[in-house]
């Protein structure tokens, strides 16, 4: 039978016909404001097999763009640039469509515009109240820019009109005070949005498709009801937009959509209610990441199609491996946000944690080996495993050494946190890989100088180990490591200290308070996070608020470093884990120095001038960090041996899979 019938199955959007149910969902890559078009044109054109490819957001106006210099169509020579990418799409066999994103009081400059002059939360900049001109020159700039967009060669435009931004601004009561035509009920807060809506299709003609982004669910105080938004669909579709794509909250909302502890296609429930309400084509949208969760969906008739964006990173082939039969070879998309989101925020180009080479496809090329070498990688960790595969992409012939029964190294740690459930698809896509790439696999095996003799390269990637934090008294039976506790190997007692509150700090308290797997399931998860119904709370609120689990056990995190722990966690994603510790009542304590550790418990001293006191406990876990390990690599190389050393094994300080990923693929791309 042809796998994922729905999913690959043609629809039509408007005037255009596309191959198959995906959208490649709208993501910022930070390549445009660089001006490296040949770059921009090479990463669409490499993710062609989606049904239909949908830009980065392209500000209409300068007030308009998320940042300063955010990229737009702006002029002629906006057009030409644009062209370069719509051609390299078209000439691969694919479609592209270019989002219309207007941050209005979201843009992160002086010269934002809003429907009041109220400033967001996440936002240091106040909008200026547009007057009854502003608005119509906003709205007639959403028409210019679908013009040029026309001109430019695309297949059509997706309207930004969700995740709070300028369109949204002006549905919700949250943001829109005004009392003109624009404001004071909700047929004048959705004035503009469909004046824009009318104007970007007359620009648009009649062969292109137009894509309304319509939030389904606000998650603020003061978001639209359930009837606000299908009301809007409808008036959206008699506007003339050929499909609803679903927004789910807004930036400002304190509740997560698309982080790796959303479960799975989250959100669609809200799309599958829109669907009742309109004819066009509805897509589904937020924590879709296989073609299985896709085709479940589509089969349930929750969607029309679906919209993939982070999954492209990962594997720009996610279409063509599905029709393929190829699936389990598709390198799955964690939801960490570790290298794309967390990249745009701090200003540097996105990419993938699982595949360094998205966004960056014209500089890390991974060409033949011009001579097929020996290679051995020692040490089946993220940095160990993605050196092996490319080096055998590449024509190498490879043998991996990895000293434990299975390959994974701290990747199985991860994977035993509750919410990082999708670190073991990726430990299974390694495997698939290390199969079809006839990788020669050594497991349970601790690779000597004399195994490696005979190899023309040896690659050590042996990783890491903890970090001895000398505290008297860690010699106790009730110390454990943190690998201890999310291996199994030690049950924690009801009261807990964990010593260093890092990323594996905070993901050990999680681990601690919650349980490991199995995950909530979806309703768990929502009464957790405080999610309700549009129909019922505007904005989608609980009006009880958050109810999270009683958590299993007291922990109390601590770090030497002063103020709140947590700081630098993921850019994104920091925010969901110190809040969902704070739900379960973990008590976090910065600025503290560790005198002893005794059977009842663990002995600190808070600030310089603190007294002593005991924080009474059961357990103590240690996860203060590791060390590299390099007894291996020293060997070699006190031989007079060449090795390349990489990963933990090289620096071990702010380790994480993302860097290991990118270098063990670099190395290998030159060897
Ligand atoms: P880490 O982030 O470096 O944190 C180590 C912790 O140990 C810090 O809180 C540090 O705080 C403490 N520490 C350091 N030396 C110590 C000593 N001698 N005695 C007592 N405490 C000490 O390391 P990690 O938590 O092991 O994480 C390793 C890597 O994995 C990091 O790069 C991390 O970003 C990454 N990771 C990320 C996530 C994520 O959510 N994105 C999750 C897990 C891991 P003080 O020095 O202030 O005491
Ligand atoms: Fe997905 Fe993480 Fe890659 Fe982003 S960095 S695309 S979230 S795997």
């Amino acid at each position: 039978m042809r796998p994922f019938p729905r999913l690959l199955s043609p629809v039509q959007i408007g005037a255009v016909r596309l191959p198959n149910r995906v959208l490649m969902g709208s993501m910022h890559t930070g390549l445009e404001e660089r001006g490296d078009w040949d770059r921009v044109a090479a990463f669409y054109a490499a993710r062609a097999s989606a049904g239909l490819i949908v830009t980065g957001g392209m500000a209409p106006n300068r007030e308009g763009g998320v940042f300063p210099g955010a990229a737009g169509l702006f002029s002629d020579e906006d057009i030409a640039n644009h062209r370069r990418v719509t051609d390299a799409v078209h000439a691969a066999g694919g479609r592209i469509a270019m989002q219309i994103l207007h941050a209005g009081r979201y843009a992160y400059g002086p010269d934002c515009v809003a429907p009041s002059a109220l400033r967001s939360p996440i936002s240091p900049f106040a909008p200026k109240e547009l007057d009854a001109a502003g608005i119509d020159a906003q709205a007639a700039a959403f028409a210019v820019a679908a013009r040029r967009a026309v001109l430019a060669g695309y297949d059509g435009v997706e309207v930004m009109g969700s995740e709070g931004y300028f369109l949204n601004q002006f549905l919700a009561v949250r943001t829109n005070r005004r009392r003109d035509a624009w404001g004071g009920s909700p047929e004048a807060r959705r004035r503009l949005p469909l004046d824009v809506v009318r104007r970007v299709r007359a620009a648009l003609g009649p062969d292109r498709a137009l894509i309304y982004r319509i939030s389904l669910i606000d998650l603020v105080e003061g978001g639209q009801s359930w009837d606000d938004v299908a009301a809007l669909a409808r008036e959206v579709q008699e506007a003339g937009a050929d499909a609803l794509n679903s927004g789910i909250g807004w930036h400002e909302a304190r509740v997560p959509t698309i982080a790796t502890s959303v479960p799975r296609a989250a959100w669609a429930w809200l799309t599958a209610r829109l669907r009742r309400e309109v004819s066009i084509p509805v897509i589904a949208s937020n924590r879709i990441n296989a073609p299985e969760t896709a085709e479940d969906l589509l089969a349930r008739g929750d969607a029309d199609l679906v919209s993939l964006a982070r999954p492209f990173l990962a594997d720009p082939d996610f279409v063509a491996k599905a029709a393929r039969g190829r699936a389990r070879e598709i390198a799955p998309c964690i939801a960490c946000n570790q290298a794309c989101l967390d990249h745009t925020f701090s200003g540097r180009v996105a990419t993938c944690l699982v595949n360094p080479r998205a966004a960056h496809e014209t500089e890390l090329a991974i060409v033949p080996a011009p001579r097929p070498k020996r290679i051995a990688v020692v040490g089946a960790g993220p940095a160990g495993l993605s050196a092996a595969l490319t080096a055998a992409e590449r024509g190498h012939d490879v043998t991996l050494f990895e000293r434990e029964a299975a390959i994974g190294g701290q990747l199985n740690l991860a994977r035993a946190v509750p919410g990082k459930e999708e670190f073991s698809p990726l430990v299974h896509w390694f495997e698939t890989m290390l199969e079809i790439r006839r990788i020669d696999l050594r497991l349970g095996r601790a690779a000597t100088a004399a195994d490696l003799a005979s190899y023309d390269e040896v690659v050590v990637a042996t990783g890491v180990r903890p970090r001895d934090p000398r505290i008297p008294g860690q010699d106790l039976p009730h110390v454990a490591t943190y690998a201890d506790i999310l291996t199994g190997r030690v049950v924690a007692g009801p009261r807990v200290a964990v010593i260093g509150a890092g990323g594996i700090g905070f993901d050990l308290s999680e681990f601690l308070v919650s349980g490991g797997p199995p995950p909530p399931d979806l309703a768990g998860w929502t009464a957790e996070w405080g999610v309700g119904d549009p129909a019922l709370s505007p904005g989608g609120l609980a009006p009880g608020g958050p109810a999270p689990h009683p958590p299993l056990r007291e922990v109390t995190l601590l770090q030497r470093r002063g103020g709140t722990p947590g700081r630098n966690l993921g850019r994104t994603t920091g925010w969901i884990h110190r809040a969902s510790l704070r739900m379960k009542g973990v008590r976090m304590l910065g600025g503290v120095s560790y005198e002893r550790i005794v059977p009842e418990g663990l002995w600190v001293r808070l600030g310089d001038a603190g007294e002593a006191q005991l924080i009474p406990a059961e357990t103590i876990v240690l996860c203060a960090g590791q060390e590299c390990e390099r007894t291996l690599a020293d060997e070699l190389i006190a031989r007079g041996r060449p090795v390349h050393v990489i990963g933990g094994a090289e620096l071990a300080a702010e380790l994480d899979a993302r860097r290991a990923i990118d270098q063990g693929t670099r190395l290998a791309a030159m060897l």
